[in-house]
């Protein structure tokens, strides 16, 4: 049953605009209540149905019967879930639908009451709404049986009063990523957190197997894996270059070999890793370029590595600055360098443009 909270707290949805367009996929947050507050919003009839997967009575939907063009919406969340013109007479007495808004709607396989099913839900509140079976007319021969209450209707030409300001953001399919190892990631992590058009960043592992991406194998030595963050970011708003610029400059010192500061071992080496050959391009691009400026005195020795895989940390070291400022490590290591993104490059930090 899907009543547990997932894992991430952004979701990828389609959304309308102010234009009353629906776009996307595009980030959204996940929507979470406690069950109290979703009482309180839902009414007791449709918190059973939505939140306790519980089922109307057939033949009572006032939607059964309506004929209007729009689109049906989950009443928990207003997420759109089916345009009213994937609507068909199913003779069941629920409203049911040949087609969802994906990626919006969820499944997920249900085995309670002795039954095999797949049970729907909305993707951003986790709402349930139904079933879906393989016997519904074409194009799709799916019939997604849905339970009226866990719906709300807005016609076709108030869709603009669905608009969500996360319906403006770049679309998911625009944005891009980087992948980098610069000793520890608890300090590069909160160097790049701030830093506007950065939409997240993850602390994990890059270089190893999947068998050894754990915290405790990494900092033993024994691995391949480097620590290393991977940033998400909307190329929109900030370029490849800026991010490679404070990572060679702010986040971590590219010429000593296999160790940051008082961190030693290969896991701590400097190094980029790549998701194809112009990246890996421009990233040899930059470092021909910034040895030749005499920055350095010494030869940067990152090293440009292949991204086969990156495997997330474990929770407690995610967002690890800002839920830890009075560790030690953190105040001696990790603060000064968030310090010097600050004061040398206060026009990239999110909300000062
Ligand atoms: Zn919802």
């Amino acid at each position: 049953m899907p009543t547990t909270q997932p894992a991430s707290d952004v979701v990828a949805v389609k959304l309308f605009n102010k234009q009353g367009q629906l776009v996307g996929p595009v980030r959204s947050d996940y929507v979470f209540k406690t069950q109290a507050q979703w009482k309180e919003q839902l009414g007791s009839e449709r918190f059973e149905i939505l939140r306790h997967q519980g089922t109307e009575r057939p033949g009572t939907s006032e939607f059964l019967k309506n004929k209007k063009d729009g689109v049906y919406v989950c009443a928990g969340c207003n997420l759109p879930l089916f345009f009213a013109n994937t609507k068909f007479e199913s003779g069941t007495g629920w409203p049911s639908y040949f087609d969802a808004i994906k990626p919006n709607l969820a499944e997920d396989v249900d085995t309670s009451h002795g039954m095999r099913r797949v049970e729907i839900h909305c993707v951003r509140c986790n709402g349930h709404m139904g079933h879906v079976f393989e016997d519904g007319p074409k194009p799709t021969g799916l019939r997604y049986c849905v339970d009226g209450l866990s719906l709300n209707f807005v016609e076709t030409k108030d869709y603009a009063t669905l608009a969500e300001d996360a319906a403006e953001a770049t679309p998911i399919d625009q944005l891009a990523s980087a992948v980098f190892a610069g000793g520890c990631f608890w300090c590069t992590e909160a160097v790049f957190e701030p830093v506007d058009g950065v939409l997240e960043v993850v602390s994990g592992y890059a270089g190893g197997s999947k068998e050894t991406a754990d915290y405790k194998k990494v900092s033993g030595g024994s691995t391949e894996h480097a620590e290393v963050i991977r940033i998400l970011y909307d190329p929109k708003i900030v370029s490849f270059d800026t991010l490679l610029e404070l990572f060679f400059t702010v986040a971590h010192d590219p010429t000593t070999l296999n160790r940051q500061g008082n961190d030693v071992g290969k896991q701590y080496r400097s190094a980029v890793f790549y998701k194809d050959d112009a990246q890996k391009q421009q990233v040899q691009q930059y470092i021909d370029k910034l040895q030749a400026s005499g920055k350095f005195d010494k030869p940067i020795v990152t090293k440009l590595e292949p991204l086969e895989a990156f495997y997330p940390a474990e929770d407690y070291h995610q967002d690890y600055v800002k839920l830890n400022p009075s560790n030690p490590y953190v105040r001696h290591v990790a603060i000064p360098k968030v310090e010097k993104l600050f004061s040398k490059h206060g026009e990239l930090i999110k909300g000062k443009q």
